[in-house]
């Protein structure tokens, strides 16, 4: 079974979509990886989704990607204890540390390290940044502000201090938790949410321990600051639009966007772009055109997949939010300037040797329209390498290692194969044909291109060219 599709598909599970016959169906209407969000899934709930995903698997045949979504350290509001307050626009109000406060007047905030790191003339969004308080004194208890954008607030509703350098970990202890459950169960991605700097990817790292795929989501100005630091560090990048959209203006999200999409494509990084892809779709089985067009510049900047949030885990129309966005996809990925509009943000090759050999494989294929490029590969690194240059024909990676399966499942133009090891080079340019032919990518006496790093399994030293034609069982056997 193959996709026709190169970006992939991400979609997070939740009440709508939790059972196995959902599973299967958003697998069939085209989900590559399953997103888990820890900020909604007990552990029971997690070792559950995690075993019937790998039974959907081995139903399908197929490497399926499960990412697991750490919450982070989401700054929340304690209780109110008037209730919910109307907050004016010019008023000035106190807020104090602690779970609640038994004065009506005070806001309670539960978290310590905001009233260290916050300076004069930040601000605080609260809900989603409906409300906008700005910073005018503090203490080590408390602070004083006035309110800017005046609303209503709630008992723990989110907080956002896109000024502020937070002197917190990216991971709490409910995260590390959740991380040592995830990685028990051996999920495939783990997603790290509100980075602020690279050490919080490296801590994160230093645990996983390659265990699984790291990936950044970049919701946050100090780490849009950092992100060539960032992009080092980690395995993949995500464009969390939420809470990015919330720290930054708006209309500056469609830029960086495009920023981080071909930051992450340059070092040769897969790029996931989430949030509100097709909102609407939560109540309509209809999307707006404003949303096909918002799934539509996501595949023509070239991401490597694009993600479903509420849309898959809690709407009503989870499968025809798979099925819109693999026709969108594939319209676009058909488009006559989808390619020009890719290839036109393609890199100039390092002097690597692993570099020019991936230049020469894109050339090569795209000069005799090689009808698939074969990267054997154990880490998935020629994989990725081969994605980076978006070539026209699809990228097929055998590999040895299932969890390299299906962490490949997250990059553009990938289908992995799950082999035994190759013997030696005449066996490797055998069987790449054979997986050609029996994926159903090439038929006997097209041309495909086979690349990987001889000897095999030394990892990232991508340093072998081969063109094949493909052969039918016949010839193979003669
Ligand atoms: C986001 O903020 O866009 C995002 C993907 O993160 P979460 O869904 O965890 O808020």
């Amino acid at each position: 079974m193959r996709r026709r599709r190169k970006t992939k598909i991400l979609a997070t599970l939740g009440p709508a979509s939790n059972t196995p016959a959902m599973m299967r169906a958003l697998f069939d209407a085209g989900v590559d990886v399953f997103r888990i969000n820890m900020s909604h899934t007990s552990h029971e709930m997690l070792a559950k989704m995690h075993a019937d995903l790998r039974a959907l698997a081995e139903e399908v045949g197929r490497p399926i990607g499960i990412l697991c979504d750490l919450q982070g350290p989401k700054i929340r509001l304690g209780k109110l204890c008037g209730g919910p307050r109307m907050l004016k626009e010019d008023e000035r109000i106190k807020l104090v540390l602690g779970e609640t406060s038994d004065k009506p007047e005070e806001i309670p905030i539960p978290h310590p390290e905001i009233f260290q790191a916050i300076k004069q003339k930040h601000a605080l969004l609260i809900d989603d940044g409906k409300v906008r308080l700005r910073l005018l004194r503090k203490g080590d208890t408390f602070a004083e502000a006035v309110v800017e954008v005046a609303g209503e607030i709630k008992d723990r509703k989110g907080v956002n201090m896109p000024d502020t350098l937070l002197p917190m970990s990216a991971m709490t202890p409910k995260d590390r938790a959740d991380l040592d459950a995830a990685l028990q169960l051996g999920v495939d991605w783990i997603a790290l949410s509100f980075v602020q700097r690279p050490e919080d990817v490296a801590e994160l790292k230093k645990i996983v321990a390659g265990r699984a795929g790291v990936l950044a989501k970049i919701e946050k100005p100090k780490a849009l600051a950092s992100l060539q630091g960032i992009l080092e560090l980690a395995d993949a990048l995500m464009v969390a639009r939420g809470d990015l959209g919330v720290e930054m203006p708006l209309e500056r999200v469609p830029g960086l966007q495009k920023q981080i999409t071909r930051a992450a494509r340059k070092a040769g990084k897969p790029v996931v772009v989430a949030t509100q892809m097709l909102e609407s779709m939560i109540l309509s089985p209809m999307p707006t055109r404003a949303e096909v067009s918002d799934v539509a510049t996501a595949v023509f900047d070239g991401a490597d997949a694009v993600m479903l949030s509420a849309e898959s885990a809690s709407g009503s129309y989870p499968v025809e939010a798979v099925q819109t966005m693999d026709r969108i996809a594939c319209s676009v990925e058909e488009d006559e300037l989808y390619h020009s509009i890719i290839e036109s943000q393609r890199g100039v090759p390092e002097k690597t040797t692993p570099d020019a050999i991936m230049a020469a494989v894109h050339e090569v294929t795209q000069t005799i329209e090689a009808r698939a490029i074969v990267c054997w590969t154990k880490s998935g690194i020629t994989a990725m390498r081969a994605a980076r240059e978006r070539s026209q024909a699809p990228i097929i990676a055998p590999t040895p290692s299932i969890e390299t399966a299906r962490r490949l499942c997250l990059v553009w133009g990938t289908h992995s194969v799950i082999t035994e090891d190759i013997r030696d080079f005449d066996d490797m340019v055998k069987r790449a044909s054979q997986i050609a032919r029996q994926e159903g990518f090439a038929q006997a006496g097209e041309r495909i291109v086979i690349t990987a790093g001889v000897p095999l399994g030394t990892t990232g030293a991508t340093n072998m060219l081969r063109v094949a034609f493909v052969t039918d069982d016949e010839e193979q056997r003669a």
